[in-house]
């Protein structure tokens, strides 16, 4: 069977035609600029160049469904885009417009969704019944995938972890509330803490680098991830008790989150005495948010 996966990202929009026998080899990957300040009917058009070219890149026709990564999310009820950083696409009528232009179903899902899709079905908790897949970078997001299937939820927002508040934490966010945990351990969260301890502006990579040389603030800043991290990630264990839960984005690539102490950190606020969770990094790295757009063809949406 032949899927076609695209990620639409804010920058570029990238598809893969792959061949579900054999996932890991795809036929083709080929991206074009997504050109969002052009505005909404431009992209549109994009995604349908894109397409073309993938059928003669591959030699295979468009298949009867194509899945679709976006930045922010269909609206259950409304059937409108919101919740994206792409702006043009809020409001808009974004999966009726792509069936139309590309006449084919679109089944579209937001790109959290779709790296929790990739990563449980392909890639690194592949086999797992129950996995939570978590983008902890600039901004942080959330998928739940069960039994092969990317859960939407009634308002469209399941997963979304990163907006639940934290204990005692007040920092405003950009959605209006407080202390969420995207301004506590997000990546530009976590600099501007290091920054107002230390006076210096320095990026994550190197705040841990620096961590491992002993400085003083920049411990202090790893041990906040792992305190706070392992106060969130139990919420979400609390709730759902996944079989494994993976990592993605910048702050996914900091080996604390997998430690022991990581795990201690978990239990502290988990409602049962030891933490068997898997928690893992991602195993398809960028190809994650096309190859999660492909499996939505096997994901037909809860509520057509
Ligand atoms: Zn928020």
């Amino acid at each position: 069977m032949i899927l076609f996966g695209i990620d639409l990202g804010g920058t570029k929009i990238e598809g893969a035609a792959i061949d579900s026998g054999r996932p890991g080899e795809p036929l083709c990957r080929l991206r074009v600029p997504t050109g969002g300040d052009l505005g909404y009917d431009h992209i549109v058009g994009q995604v349908a160049k894109l397409v073309a070219e993938m059928e003669k890149a591959s030699g295979k026709s468009r298949p009867a469904a194509i899945g679709f990564g976006t930045p922010g999310t269909l609206d259950p009820d409304t059937r409108l885009l919101k919740n994206s950083n792409t702006t043009c696409l809020n409001g808009r009528p974004l999966q009726r417009d792509l069936a139309a232009a590309l006449k084919v179903e679109a089944r579209l899902q937001n790109d959290a969704n779709c790296f929790a899709l990739a990563e449980a079905t392909l890639g690194a908790a592949r086999g797992r019944p129950v996995v939570v897949g978590l983008i902890l970078g600039t901004g942080v997001g959330g998928g739940i995938v069960v039994d092969g299937r990317a859960l939407e939820g009634r308002h469209g927002i399941a997963g979304e972890w990163g907006h639940n508040p934290l204990r005692g934490e007040d920092t405003p966010c950009y959605c209006g509330r407080r202390g969420c945990v995207e301004t506590v351990f997000s990546g530009p969260a976590l600099e501007r803490f290091y920054r107002a301890r230390s006076g210096r502006e320095l990026r994550l990579p190197e705040i841990v680098a620096r961590a491992k040389g002993g400085d003083e603030d920049a411990l202090a800043t790893l041990a906040r991830l792992r305190d706070k991290f392992g106060e969130a990630i139990a919420a979400v264990i609390n709730i759902l008790d996944p079989d494994a839960i993976v990592i993605g984005g910048g702050v996914g690539n900091i080996d604390l989150l997998y430690s022991e102490e990581a795990r201690a950190a978990i239990q502290r606020s988990m409602f049962n005495p030891v933490c068997r969770t898997e928690i893992l990094k991602p195993a398809l790295g960028d190809s994650a948010g096309v190859f999660g757009a492909a499996m939505l063809t096997f994901n037909p949406p809860a509520r057509p």
